[in-house]
């Protein structure tokens, strides 16, 4: 099977801005758009806005395109491609698979030089998903909740996870999890997301598939503040853009990061109390899985990397075992856009051998991306637009 010429489309829909990206079986962005979500208009006008933002891609394609994966903000129902809810965007039991279905799908230009026809190889990989019985062929979900927008010859499967998921499995694709069997992925920005690898597969969950949200795991949950899904002490009311500026008083965390860059006390304190807590939350997760990298993504992730990863670090030691003995590495996300990270939801249907990226292991202190398994490689990397490989992040 030849698809290296096969591309895909990535959605990342966040609650102010919608990045979409069409991108190349090796990661590569062969065109990319922006557009402000302005979620105030309902999700139907939203819902227009992606469409209207994914017929512009299929129309520039110069291949076909054989799917497009979305990474959406909130709780899904990835089965079913439902947002059950999104507060940043004030979606509750939005049927965003089936909306996008109908605008995109079935109005797709029949004569385009980009045929909007499914790859008959991702519709056999869904429909071969819900039968399997070894669901480790394929990267975690991809096997009973793939969210299939129809599988009649000529349509084009839409996958809908959350951004985390999203951005986990495009780790382990194509940035800085490459060659890892197990990592675990947080994303810092305006919320704390977070996607959790183990043994090559997705970790979704099996009461309700929506295992590893600890963005919602309370670490004070008697006195933290309240967060918006309810609760008190989220690790998201700690561990986000919002909450470290509110914890300083700051007009934003940029400028907290900022001033704690130019040496203020206050700034820095505020940053390591930040960063504790992410290493506690972050124990959680390596005391189930025993990653091998730990992957720190996000917009306050990655402005911050270098100031919150040595005392995560050393939160995350104090709060495991002592069998573990130090070799788990912290690198910063390797992905140029979220929206590689939506579309390689299809690659990862396409080629299950490709997702499951720990196949043939690469040691965290040899560097990500440098395995010599061609089959996991990133590839090409022959444009400036290939996803930035980072190894070089270990504290
Ligand atoms: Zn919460």
């Amino acid at each position: 099977m030849n698809d290296d010429g096969a591309l895909a489309i990535g959605v990342d829909l966040g609650a102010t801005k919608i990045a979409t990206a069409l991108v190349a079986r090796d990661g590569r962005v062969v065109a990319a758009r922006t557009t402000a979500t302005q979620a105030g208009d309902g999700a139907a006008a939203v819902c227009d806005r992606i469409a209207s933002e994914i017929f512009a891609l299929i129309k520039q394609s110069p291949a076909k395109v054989i799917g497009i994966g979305v990474g959406s903000p909130g709780a899904i129902d990835r089965e079913r491609g439902i947002v059950r809810g999104a507060v940043n965007l004030g979606w509750y039991e939005v049927p965003l698979g089936d909306e996008l279905r109908r605008r995109v799908v079935h109005r797709a230009p029949a004569n385009s030089t980009a045929s909007a026809r499914c790859h008959p190889e991702v519709l056999r990989g869904i429909s071969q998903a819900s039968c399997v019985r070894d669901p480790s062929e394929y990267l975690g979900m991809t096997v009973a909740a793939a969210h299939v927008a129809g599988e009649d010859d000529g349509d084009l499967p839409v996958i809908i996870d959350t951004d985390a998921n999203a951005n986990a499995v495009g780790e382990g694709m194509f940035g800085s999890a490459v060659g890892c069997d197990s990592y675990v992925l947080f994303t810092i920005g305006s919320g704390l997301g977070a996607g959790v690898v183990s043994g090559g597969r997705l970790v979704t969950g099996g009461s309700e598939g929506i295992a590893a949200n600890l963005g919602h795991y309370a670490l004070d949950p008697e006195h933290g503040r309240a967060c918006a899904c309810g609760h008190h002490g989220c690790a998201e009311t700690i561990v986000s853009g919002p909450a470290l500026a509110a914890s300083t008083g700051a007009a934003s965390a940029d400028s907290v990061v900022a001033e704690a860059r130019n040496g203020d006390t206050a700034a820095r304190t505020a940053i390591r109390a930040m960063a504790r807590a992410l290493g506690h939350v972050a124990a959680v997760a390596a005391a189930v899985v025993d990653p091998q990298v730990i992957v720190i993504g996000g917009g306050l992730g990655a402005a911050a990397f270098d100031l919150l990863v040595p005392p995560a670090q050393t939160e995350m030691y104090r709060r495991l075992p002592t069998s573990f003995t130090g070799r788990i590495a912290f690198r910063r996300a390797g992905l140029s856009s979220p929206a590689i990270g939506a579309a390689s939801l299809i690659f990862s249907r396409l080629d299950p051998r490709q997702a499951r990226a720990g196949a043939r292991l690469v040691s965290p202190s040899s560097g990500a991306g440098n395995t010599g398994d061609t089959s996991v490689a990133p590839g090409g990397a022959t444009d400036s637009l290939s996803p930035n490989i980072s190894a070089d992040e270990r504290p």
